[in-house]
């Protein structure tokens, strides 16, 4: 049998450390959101992949999918010999898509690649070049991506020059002093300053902050984003990777704000494990690139779109919308009572919208200063638990749950137990 020891002596003088390891062991199987480790450990899996996994592990209807698909083809590059899955996903995302039809969508197999495009189809549909951005967010690590990224370590530091034209505003925290009235002065500031606004192909914003920590944005700011791309033809492209496909209780993020972007990334639980992203816009908008301007040679591989075609049917058929809403209830309240213990880390700002669900750790009761150290050493003592936990936030404060929608509730109570324990003081 293989150790985790062994494996991670091997992984160290194998691969470069820039893959950075959130825990040291190695995945043996895993089943909806169960996990088990070479060595027989098995974990609850509350971290479903960063956010991949909201239909859970090896879901019967997907791999069923899957398998009918690999029986037949697994790649002929769309570009050379187009197929139906791709067709088909892409009319059923249009007729899902949050804003007037009519829509298109394109695929791409990561969510970096999905910004990233969505980033050139603007700058064509527009003829335009800037694009605005928010700190704190995260768009992906390909050097455009990285650029809109809103963190410079680690994502940043040594890999310059960046592109030129990226420009970040502060996203709205207000226990970090941040107002919505704050980044639309920003947004001014930088009309004056540096860019005038018809030179700005788009705006760029997560729905929900993820790696940022899960802070979602105010109805009122994109509200007056919207306001601001109307006024000047800008384009509005709202990142869904990490909020999308029911993790809040609907199938975009954005539905929940009451305004329409003219583009949406996804990725991650878009296809339940498998690697697709994708973009879907207005059709005029979609249509502005040149032939050939777009695509890739795996973008929308034909056992992807299958498995994203079922996930869309487990979606609807589990009712995992109303799912993602009852468990982020459920699992506010649970926390509210752990961080009411006294014997508990102290614990602030419990948050969420539907299933998406965070806290921090502060260094004391009532404070609001962050304690990245603290959420380390929760997520390790998860580990030892038998949780797979992450972490995220500014200062790597925050507490993310990303728990397959799919589990139930024995195994989610089971959880947030051993997340209990993990968050007890030491005695
Ligand atoms: N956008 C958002 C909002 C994300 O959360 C992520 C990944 N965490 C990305 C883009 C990049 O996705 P990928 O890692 O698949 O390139």
């Amino acid at each position: 049998m293989n150790s985790n020891a062994d494996l991670l002596a091997r992984r160290r003088a194998a691969i470069p450390r820039g893959v950075s390891v959130a825990t040291p062991v190695f995945a043996d199987r895993a089943e909806n959101a169960e996990i088990w480790d070479v060595e027989g450990k098995r974990y609850i899996d509350f971290a479903g992949g960063i956010g991949v996994l909201n239909t859970g592990h090896r879901h019967p209807k997907i791999m069923k999918a899957v398998e009918a698909q690999l029986a037949r083809f697994t790649h002929t590059a769309f570009q050379v010999m187009a197929y139906e899955p791709y067709v088909e996903l892409a009319e059923r995302l249009n007729a899902l898509a949050p804003f007037k039809p009519p829509a298109k969508t394109i695929f791409f197999t990561t969510g970096a690649e999905a910004t990233e495009n969505a980033v050139k189809i603007a700058r064509a549909a527009t003829g335009r070049s800037a694009v605005i951005a928010f700190t704190g967010g995260f768009h992906g690590r390909t050097l455009l991506t990285m650029a809109m990224t809103g963190k410079v370590l680690p994502y940043k530091k040594l890999f310059a020059p960046l592109p030129p034209e990226i420009y970040h505003v502060p996203f709205p925290i207000a226990h970090y002093g941040t107002s919505v009235e704050d980044s639309l002065k920003a947004i001014n500031f930088l009309f004056k300053a540096d860019v005038e606004p018809g030179r700005v192909a788009a705006i760029i914003i997560e729905p929900v902050q993820g790696e940022g920590g899960f802070h979602a944005a105010p109805k009122e700011l994109m509200q007056a984003l919207r306001r601001i791309c109307d006024e000047n033809g800008i384009l509005l492209i709202v990142d869904e990777v990490q909020s999308g496909f029911a993790r809040t209780g609907k199938l975009f993020a954005v539905e929940h704000m009451g305004v329409e972007p003219d583009l949406v990334t996804m990725a991650k639980s878009l296809a339940g494990g498998f690697p697709l992203s994708g973009v879907t816009g207005r059709a005029d908008v979609m249509d502005a690139a040149e032939p050939g301007g777009l695509g890739g040679t795996y973008a929308g591989s034909p056992v992807a779109c299958a498995a994203a075609l079922a996930v869309l049917d487990v979606i609807e058929e589990e009712k995992l919308l109303e799912r993602s809403l009852a468990m982020g209830e459920w699992m506010q309240k649970r926390l509210a009572e752990i961080a009411a213990r006294n014997d508990t880390l102290p614990m602030a700002g419990i948050r969420g919208l539907g299933g998406m669900v965070a806290f921090d750790l502060v260094t004391s009761r009532g404070s609001r200063d962050p304690d990245g150290q603290a959420t380390m050493l929760v997520t390790s003592r998860a580990l030892d638990e038998g949780l797979l936990l992450l972490s995220c936030g500014i200062y790597g404060e925050s507490i993310r749950i990303l728990v397959p929608l799919t589990i139930d509730d024995a195994l989610l109570h089971e959880g947030l137990g051993k997340l209990e324990k993990a968050l007890t003081r030491s005695p």
